[in-house]
């Protein structure tokens, strides 16, 4: 039997509820299953860690997971510290140094979710989003003078490389190429960013010759959030920078229903090291404790996962599963305007797994 160790950072917020039951339903799972089981460790990183000993992780915690065959995230976010300083200490300390450069955050109106556009259904609105997730505006080059003085000054300086941005648009193409529409959309500001934003546009040309069978465009950002709401089937595969497709998977997450459902997967392609599983919200303090997190993110989240495992039928499963779930309103959290409480759909998810004949 396979035995897969992951390294489970629920970190903080909701964090910690969302993921006990990601790592529930996975059990579930793999008990179903029976070819393969997880071997699960927990850290205690993010914000509390950092009320004790002054750092979000140990020094030495990335050698502590560098040999997992996954890490299950999920949110870094204190209300006492500043969000830069559990950004940078925790998920930007975890994602850059293990390459994992290619953030993808697919999204598509599950059954029996309503989207906030009039009519629009998993027919208009199935897209992935790839998110380079290592350069860019997100770099960290920049610096502050005369801070504190009325001569302060301030830079943030966006980085992007030849060989970084070829290789995000290649994996975009390959997982256009991989889609039924074979579609990509190139996003960029070429108009006003007149340097970094043009050679990504050059480069998209140059990639593109090597997928014929792609069909592929390029939109500016500002266009790209007007299509996105108004002609949503018109895009499938997208690709854009750090900046931008954070700002578009979440306006993405929230056109599908709710942020609670949208997983993400910052992958190390080559697998030189361990890729990041984790749902895009945040740490939810507003409802932090309360029992009413939406647990789906996680679980779709896991989904990929077991994709990037090579557990395909697993991940069907428990797609199916999760699918057969949002489908009856009975478990609809508060977030989808339901009274379900994350237990109830966690519970829901593994009766629907045990009772799979996917
Ligand atoms: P961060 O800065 O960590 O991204 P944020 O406050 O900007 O955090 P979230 O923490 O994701 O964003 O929360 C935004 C809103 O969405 C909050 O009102 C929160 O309650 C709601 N929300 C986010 N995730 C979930 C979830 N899984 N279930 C229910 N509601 C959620």
């Amino acid at each position: 039997m396979k035995t897969y160790k992951i390294a489970a950072i629920p970190g903080d917020g909701i964090g910690t509820e969302v993921v006990s039951a990601g790592v529930e339903v996975l059990d579930a799972l793999a008990k179903r299953d029976g070819g393969f089981k997880f071997e699960v460790d927990n850290f205690d990183w993010g914000g509390e860690y950092y009320k004790k000993h002054g750092r979000m992780m140990p020094d030495n915690g990335r050698e502590q997971i560098r040999n997992h065959d996954a890490i299950l995230f999920g949110s870094a976010g204190h209300p006492e510290i500043p969000d830069h300083i559990t950004l940078w200490g925790l998920r930007l300390a975890i994602c850059q140094p293990f390459d994992q450069y290619a953030n993808v955050r697919p999204t598509r109106i599950l059954p029996g979710i309503v989207s906030p556009l009039r009519k629009v259904t998993n027919k208009e609105l199935d897209w992935v989003i790839i998110r380079e997730n290592s350069e860019g505006e997100y770099a960290g080059v920049g610096g502050r003078v005369h801070q504190g003085s009325s001569l302060e000054a301030a830079t943030d300086v966006a980085m992007f490389t030849r060989a970084g941005v070829q290789r995000i648009i290649r994996f975009a193409f390959k997982l256009a190429q991989s889609r039924p529409r074979k579609l990509l959309t190139v996003v960029t500001k070429s108009n006003a960013q007149r340097h970094a934003m043009v050679m990504w546009d050059e480069i998209a040309k140059e990639v593109a010759a090597e997928f014929p069978d792609v069909t592929w465009d390029k939109m500016l950002v500002d266009a790209m959030s007007v299509r996105m709401v108004m002609r949503p089937e018109s895009l499938d595969t997208i690709v854009a920078t750090n900046l931008h497709a954070d700002i578009l998977s979440d306006l993405a997450a929230a056109l599908a229903g709710s942020l609670g459902i949208a997983p993400t997967a910052n992958l190390n392609p080559e697998r030189d090291f361990p890729s990041m599983f984790e749902p895009i919200h945040g740490s939810a303090f507003d409802i932090t404790g309360k029992g009413v997190a939406n647990p789906v993110g996680t679980f779709w989240t896991a989904v990929m996962m077991l994709d990037h495992l090579g557990e395909r039928d697993a991940a069907s499963r428990l797609m199916n599963a999760v699918e057969r779930v949002t489908a009856d309103e009975r478990y609809h959290t508060p977030d989808l305007g339901g009274k379900a409480r994350t237990a109830d759909v966690t519970a829901a998810v593994i009766e629907a797994i045990q009772g799979s004949n996917v």
